[in-house]
């Protein structure tokens, strides 16, 4: 497993920032890089899709990406070792999340975690996160695919 060092650890959970704030600023940049292309080729600003690497169902899209902690990719390791490389991302429309949402271990301070998996093959494909009323998808990036 490749761990990229220009990642940036979460140290200090006062550096996060309100995911609302986050969405709104993204939103607002959205609509003027679309304004300016409208004219373009369709293809070029469409963002690739990310499919799950076992049954290649369609999961999220680079669209949803977004930053949480400073950082849209972080690399945790498990209570077992287990080291993984996720990216947040604000929605994945295709996996479901199951279990009970707790905050033990948590990665995110101040977010409780289930799991998430594909909605085809089922395959766990990483964990959804939840505070207050803000949510987001940590999705293992090994387990994903570009179209
Ligand atoms: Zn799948």
């Amino acid at each position: 497993m490749i761990i990229e060092p220009t990642e940036k650890a979460v140290r200090n959970p006062s550096e996060a920032f309100p995911l609302s704030m986050l969405q709104q600023s993204d939103a607002g940049i959205m609509d003027e890089v679309i304004q300016r292309e409208e004219a373009d080729d369709k293809i070029k600003k469409e963002k690739r899709k990310l499919l799950c690497k076992f049954c290649l169902n369609e999961i999220t899209s680079e669209d949803y990406g977004i930053a949480v902690h400073g950082a849209h990719s972080h690399t945790f390791m498990n209570p077992r070792g287990i080291v993984f490389r996720i990216g947040c991302f604000l929605n994945a429309q295709g996996c479901f999340s199951i279990g009970k949402p707790t905050a033990e271990y948590t990665w995110f301070p101040g977010y409780t975690w289930n799991h998430v998996i594909c909605s085809n093959c089922l395959n766990h494909l990483g964990w959804y996160y939840q505070s207050g009323g803000s949510s987001f998808y940590g999705l293992i990036l090994d387990q994903l695919t570009e179209k």
